[in-house]
């Protein structure tokens, strides 16, 4: 597909960052390329066309997807925060990272229980962040549409802590 193209043309791959042996996946220059942010946000919209209500973003890289997402279907955005960040009643939801562990959040009353929500962000990696934001999602009432990424590491099964959702990558590697 032209967007995986596209993809593998304008994402930096970092060796040995952030510690020796990870290699990083940076997605900066994909974000500051309007045609090709352009080309991906259509490309996850396309397949996820009339099952949303809302976008929801994980801080931070899947905001800078998520409000131009729902910008572009004329949806609003739903934050899912680091712990600490957001100032009314939140779920938060803990979950494992390599060393120690991370807490999401959202509000529990930004949408109305029942509506359909697209989660995006921009990299699939272990899984953990995005479970965790889909069990917020879940947990404010809300019915999980689908959750779209740019691209998928696919080596660290991060689908094994999505089973039961539809996962669109649209690079894998
Ligand atoms: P996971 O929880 O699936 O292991 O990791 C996903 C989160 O870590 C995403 O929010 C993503 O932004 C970040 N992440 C993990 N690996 C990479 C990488 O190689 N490049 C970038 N840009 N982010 C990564």
């Amino acid at each position: 597909e032209r967007v995986a193209t596209t993809i593998d043309k304008v994402c930096a791959v970092i060796p040995d960052y952030p510690e020796p042996g990870i290699i990083f996946r940076d997605l900066t220059p994909l974000f500051a390329d309007g045609a090709a942010l352009r080309e991906v946000v259509d490309a996850l919209l396309r397949r996820f066309e009339g099952q949303f209500d809302v976008v929801a973003g994980v801080e931070a890289r899947g905001f800078l997807l998520a409000s131009a997402a729902a910008y572009a279907a004329g949806v609003g955005v739903l934050p899912v925060r680091k712990e600490g960040k957001l100032p009314r009643e939140t779920y938060a939801e803990s979950y494992q990272l390599e060393y120690g562990t991370a807490t999401l959040e959202i509000h529990r009353d930004d949408i109305p229980a029942g509506a359909r929500v697209l989660v995006l962000d921009d990299i699939l990696a272990t899984g953990g962040t995005l479970g965790a934001a889909v069990k917020l999602v879940e947990r404010a009432g809300l019915h999980v549409a689908g959750i779209g990424v740019v691209m998928e590491l696919e080596g660290l099964a991060g689908r094994s802590n999505l089973t039961g959702h539809e996962v669109s990558a649209l690079y894998t590697v």
